[in-house]
């Protein structure tokens, strides 16, 4: 049965189902009989090194290809359930014996290196980084989209950069829900019990072996919290965690959903995630040198480190320490909206933070509640996790230039002595994602072989990358990636079959689903949370137009769909039942599929093997985006509304760009919508429906294969993670206030 979670009453409903786990053994430990030759694996399993290391996931993958898909990628399951007989076959295989051996020599020597120092960001004092979801691989299912993505692929450029840092953030142990499509295409969410899974994550002791708890007073009784430990390469990410019996029932599933609750739930889960993590951080001896606060999530951390500067010294007021949590504090904001940054009603804020918490602080009530609003003197205002992350930091940025600049309007109402937005003090970086783990291995393979065993190095030297692609053979790329959409067709399929959904209601029957998709076809992606500015509908506007593409007998255009909508959104449930009821008389049967789930398993899928990704947000509300970035790091084209990291990335060659650059004057602005959608048509008609079809006598579309060739050319060194951590450690935590500000005014 699934469990659904809405609020309250839905942590109710769980509750009861959830003693069965209450004394789940805590080490999930399992008897292996490991042959000597494979031991490595298991020590292996407990880093997600394996995940994006050359060679990692294959070497799990070629140990037993069925099993390891069925346990979705997690070694640990795999272990688990692996029989002996498989594991001692294998160590009799010279092959990976040798394959084994060699990436545990590459292990050891990544994991020896001493960290490296980066100004006042020291080994000693590392820098802390909170966020409320990770995304790190698909088997730990503690995130829900793009925010948790950044956040994983920031801590593997750290872990490969040497960077010293240290990670905070909960574990959900029911994590974030999983998709299914109804045959009336309604979604339905269901959530299973992560730690069943096998997960790698260790219990995080102190020295005496005991249990490391951490414990914050809410709902007006303490509660507990222990830790996890996930480790990624060189670096260390916490996991608290209130699933532990001393805990009231109900506390313990403060940290049981992600964004599965109510606003009580949210408060609470960021209470004890910037309150219970500097706490979590002192019991280990960290003393970082910086805290980023990755979202306004855990902003009550620079509460926190106040209460820590007063209780020092009992002569100081809140207003003499600001300075120096300003001084440690550093955030980063995610949403070009109003309405997307969390906040909460006075009275819950009150209820949450107890009077002898508020007077630790040497503040009045009142005083309190004003630091979460954008206008302290107004009463009316609900506490905002961004107003008091930007009033407690040293630096605040978003993460495009555009949304820097959309940011910086948005929230010049807290700076009433700024006149000019202009001089709003919020920068920006834009985001990137981690190479190694989206770029497929097909084109590690290419690059290995054209650009040499270092290729990797080179995508930090943008001029070096930019000549070097460009000077692999067009052949080469296109065979690489035609590799790659076969893997995509294979797996759209096989999740067709497996799952009986996609936009097809009659999909029963096999022969139907091989005929599903072809490699011949131009195949369009769109795959992103179900929210209304990003209109999932846009295409469907002129219906006959586009079904006249799909079914065109000589330039056919087949589209694969993935995405969920927040399970307490009956808005965006709708319009993915719009879309899936869709049933034309016309190839649209055997030419849209929609993936359930899309999580990162299904995006390594998707943004590997499409030919073009689609995004049409409403501008300016994309902040960033990244998907579109691990599309180009393997050969696919962004066609998109120029928002987010596309205006800066698009150059005319390397994509397409659809619409102008008119802003939409409000979340109806039905013209304008009428114009990005006769833009993207025309686009897709006029640009690249012939583009793609038009092929030389080898069968090569040279055309094409050129903006493929400067899409990898361009955008990889561009938006890769590795560049955007060498942005936050230049440009934001080597730097003091003052540097800062000094910065700006050049
Ligand atoms: C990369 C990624 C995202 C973020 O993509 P957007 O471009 O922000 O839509 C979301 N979900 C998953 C599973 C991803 O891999």
């Amino acid at each position: 049965m699934s469990e659904t979670a809405t609020g309250q009453s839905g942590d109710m409903h769980l509750a009861s189902g959830y003693r069965k786990d209450l004394n789940y053994r805590v080490d999930f430990g399992f008897d292996l009989d490991m042959p000597p030759q494979l031991g490595f694996l298991e020590e292996l399993s407990w880093n997600y090194f394996w995940s994006w290391c050359e060679g990692g996931e294959a070497v799990f993958r070629d140990l037993a290809p069925g099993l390891w898909e069925d346990c979705e990628q997690n070694p640990r399951q795999m272990l688990s359930r692996i029989s002996e007989i498989a594991l001692w076959q294998k160590a009799a295989d010279r092959g990976y014996v040798a394959r084994v051996a060699d990436l545990e020599e590459r292990f050891r020597e990544y994991l020896s290196a001493t960290p490296n120092t980066f100004g006042k960001v020291t080994p000693e004092n590392p820098v802390a980084y909170f966020c409320a979801e990770y995304g790190v691989h698909n088997s730990l299912p503690i995130y829900s989209g793009g925010l948790g993505i950044l956040a994983g692929d920031h801590l593997k450029s750290a872990s490969d950069m040497n960077v010293p840092l240290v990670a905070v953030g909960l574990m959900y142990r029911y994590g974030y829900f999983r998709q299914k499509i109804a045959h009336d295409g309604w979604q339905e969410e269901s959530y299973r019990n992560a730690l069943e899974d096998f997960l790698a994550l260790k219990p995080v002791n102190d020295e005496n072996g005991e249990r490391i708890l951490v414990s914050i007073t809410m709902r007006g009784r303490r509660v507990h919290a222990q830790a996890w430990l996930a480790q990624l390469g060189r670096i260390k990410l916490y996991l608290l965690d209130t699933n532990v019996a001393i805990n009231d029932e109900v506390d313990r599933f403060v940290t049981g959903h992600l964004y599965g609750g109510d606003n009580e739930t949210r408060i609470v889960q960021e209470k004890l995630l910037g309150i219970g993590g500097v706490n979590l951080l002192r019991k280990l001896g960290v003393e970082p040198s910086v805290y980023h606060l990755n979202e306004g999530h855990s902003a009550f951390l620079n509460v926190e480190l106040a209460r820590e500067f007063l209780e020092e010294d009992e002569t100081l007021t809140f207003e003499d320490v600001v300075p120096r949590v300003r001084e440690l504090c550093v955030f980063t904001t995610h949403t070009p909206v109003d309405a997307g940054n969390d906040s909460f009603p006075a009275d819950l804020v009150g209820s949450c933070f107890d009077e002898s918490y508020i007077e630790s602080l040497r503040l009045e009530k009142e005083e309190f509640f004003a630091l979460g609003r954008t206008d302290p003197e107004d009463e009316n205002e609900w506490f905002g996790m961004t107003p008091l992350a930007i009033r407690l930091s040293r630096s605040s940025n978003g993460v495009s230039e555009k949304h820097g600049q959309v940011s910086r309007s948005l929230w010049k109402k807290m700076f009433t002595d700024i006149e000019e937005p202009t001089e709003v003090p919020i920068t920006h970086i834009t985001n990137g994602v981690h190479p190694a783990t989206w770029i497929s291995p097909a084109f590690k393979d290419l690059y290995r072989r054209h650009l040499g065993q270092d290729w990797y190095s080179l995508i930090n030297s943008r001029e070096i990358w930019r000549s070097a692609v460009n000077a692999i053979p067009d052949d080469a790329v296109w065979r690489a990636h035609q590799l790659l959409k076969n893997l995509l067709i294979a797996y759209v399929r096989d999740s067709t079959l497996r799952k009986d959904a996609g936009l097809k209601s009659t999909i029963h029957e096999r022969e139907d689903t091989r005929k599903l998709f072809s490699d011949e076809i131009l195949t369009v992606g769109f795959a992103r949370r179900i929210a209304k500015y990003k209109r999932w509908d846009l295409i469907l506007h002129d219906l006959d137009r586009l079904l006249k593409m799909v079914d065109d007998p000589k330039r056919p255009v087949q589209f694969v769909f993935a995405g969920k909508a927040h399970p307490q959104d009956n808005t965006a449930k709708a319009i993915l039942q719009k879309l899936m009821s869709i049933n034309h008389d016309s190839n649209w049967q055997n030419r849209a599929v929609f993936i359930e789930d899309y999580d990162q398993e299904v995006a390594r899928y998707l943004v590997r093997g499409v030919d073009v990704w689609m995004n049409v947000p409403r501008r300016p509300l994309e902040a960033s985006g990244t998907s579109g970035q691990k599309v180009a790091m393997n050969g696919g084209l962004n066609f998109s509304i120029l928002d987010g990291w596309w205006i800066e990335g698009y150059n005319g060659e390397n994509g397409f760009a659809i619409g102008d650059r008119h802003e939409a004057d409000d979340e109806n602005d039905s013209v304008n919508d009428i114009n990005d959608a006769d833009s993207l048509y025309s686009i897709l008609e006029d640009q690249i429906i012939p583009e793609y079809y038009d092929r030389d006598e080898k069968g090569l579309p040279r055309k094409w294969i050129a903006r493929m060739k400067s899409s990898l050319a361009t955008l990889t060194p561009a938006f890769s993670s590795d560049r955007m951590l060498r942005d936050y450690i230049e440009q934001i935590y080597d730097a003091g206030e003052t540097a800062r500000t000094r910065s700006e005014q050049n």
